[in-house]
């Protein structure tokens, strides 16, 4: 372990990037302080974090592996899921695995668990110090000073000067607000017409329609409704459909609610006291999804945006927590390879991840018409044959999208380039067996007709 003890570090924000991302720092021998805005997850059960579910995959568990986490997180938080359920309208269900061999899987898990797993790993590391309740409400990026507002101490003030600032306070970063009022900053949002809104199924006897292992999915082509498996045999399901229909269907009359969900999710009501939907719907509201993108990621040689604070995603790749892990682990890899010259590590981060955090964020787009209308055609599922066969074939260069992604740690962009010329070797080959096919039709009709005409 390098002693970096008088580098202070300040991170903005402790959800599961700035939580990982300070362990990392803490690892290194830097003296780490953590400010975050809410309460300690941990003590306050009303605190507003969010209650989602996500699914955790190999960048996000290689990042757990610097800290030793990466067993025990999936062994005492997570249930694995190795393949999507597809529940159709007529109530039919069919599996369709992630891997041919149904050794890979993802794995499901709280993010509030996990974020509290990460905070109590934090606070062992005697280097680190962690402040509730700070809410950053100003930074000057030249003086390099941090103003808090300490809102459980009557909205008091607090100004400090730390050598380097990481912010990972995510999607509405308040640092990176701050950078947009800065030249040759360049930075675009689009909330999607889509949104979502959660529902919770009780843990109960649900293995006949709800199968363990796997993320179960309601494909109706401009909505779906997903459910992942949580450890208490509970399943957080979400229903995403655009923005405008939801107030149609979840503010209409009760009767009206409960039969769009038996219209589109028969055997999903089999699992769910009308009376406890209904309630849900009462006190639950429609989010909105927003995906980001800013260039760079730094301001001089000592301000760092890193996960959604850099780059929120689309979450149907499930990869909007794992990309932010990873960059912990280009953080760290950057510092060895700078031999922990911070100034370079910080200009350095941006040129190497900025190309990956853009690929992901498109491909995440794309994965949301694979989920809740792909999936459901047969052109998907001969596809997803054609890729297996492949990739059981040539398993070092054929890897299918869906893998490289989550299963390897293959850079983002890399696995977008290599899906296009999957694409076009597959189209080609089609063209190909189209040709032969034409060709082999025309001289068994010829034959046939010169026999009929001798
Ligand atoms: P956040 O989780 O937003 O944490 C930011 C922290 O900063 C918070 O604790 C906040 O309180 C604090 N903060 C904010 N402002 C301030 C301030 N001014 N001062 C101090 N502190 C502040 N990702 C996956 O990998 N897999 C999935 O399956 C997946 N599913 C998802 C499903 C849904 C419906 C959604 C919405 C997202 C999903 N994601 C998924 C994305 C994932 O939730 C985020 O990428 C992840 O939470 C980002 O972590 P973060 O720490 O960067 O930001």
């Amino acid at each position: 372990m390098f002693s970096h003890s008088r580098v202070k570090i300040a991170i903005i924000g402790a959800g599961p990037v700035g939580s990982l991302c300070a362990c990392f720092m803490a690892e290194n021998g830097y003296d780490v302080i953590v400010y975050e805005s809410r309460t300690d997850i941990r003590l306050d059960k009303s605190t507003s974090g969010r209650s989602i579910n996500l699914a955790l995959s190999e960048r996000g568990i290689n990042a757990l592996q610097f800290i030793g986490l990466d067993n025990i997180v999936i062994e005492e938080l997570t249930e694995p899921m190795y393949g999507r359920m597809i529940h159709s309208v007529d109530g039919q269900k069919y599996s369709i695995m992630y891997d041919i061999n149904k050794s890979k899987c993802l794995y499901s898990v709280s993010r509030k668990e996990l974020n509290a797993f990460l905070l109590t790993k934090l606070e062992k590391y005697s280097n680190v110090k962690v402040n509730f309740s700070y809410k950053l409400i100003d930074v000057d990026f030249n003086s390099k000073l941090l103003t808090f507002q300490k809102l459980l101490e009557n909205q008091q003030q607090e100004t400090v000067k730390p050598d380097i600032v990481i912010a990972c306070d995510g999607a509405h970063s308040v640092v990176r607000k701050h950078m947009i009022r800065l030249p040759m900053f360049n930075y675009s949002q689009t909330y999607i017409d889509h949104g979502y809104f959660e529902i919770k199924l009780p843990s109960s006897e649900t293995k006949d329609i709800l199968t363990p292992g796997h993320l179960h999915i309601w494909p109706r082509n401009t909505f779906m409704l997903i459910a992942l498996p949580n450890k208490d045999k509970s399943w957080t399901c979400t229903l995403f459909m655009p923005m405008e229909k939801f107030p149609l269907i979840l503010e209409s009359e009760k009767e009206d609610i409960l039969s769009f969900f038996n219209e589109y999710f028969k055997d999903f009501m089999d699992l769910i006291q009308p009376e406890d939907l209904l309630n849900q719907v009462t006190n639950g509201k429609a989010r909105t999804l927003i995906s980001t993108k800013c260039n760079p990621y730094h301001v001089n040689d000592s301000f760092l945006l890193m996960g959604d604070a850099a780059h929120a995603i689309v979450p149907f790749y499930g990869q909007g927590m794992n990309a932010g892990f990873e960059d912990c682990t280009i953080l760290n890899q950057l510092l060895e390879e700078y031999d922990h010259d911070l100034k370079t590590v910080i200009k350095t981060f941006t040129s190497r991840r900025f190309q990956d955090a853009e690929a992901i964020s498109d491909l995440a787009f794309y994965n949301y018409i694979e989920m809740r209308d792909l999936v459901a055609r047969r052109s998907f599922l001969w596809r997803k044959k054609v890729d297996n066969i492949l990739n059981k074939w040539f398993p070092q260069t054929w890897i299918p999208l869906h893998s490289a992604v989550s299963f390897t740690s293959i850079p983002y962009k890399q696995c977008k380039l290599d899906n296009q010329w999957q694409d076009q070797i597959l189209f080609r080959m089609f063209i190909l067996f189209a040709t032969f096919f034409s060709i082999g039709l025309y001289f068994i009709v010829a034959s046939i007709m010169s026999k009929t005409l001798q």
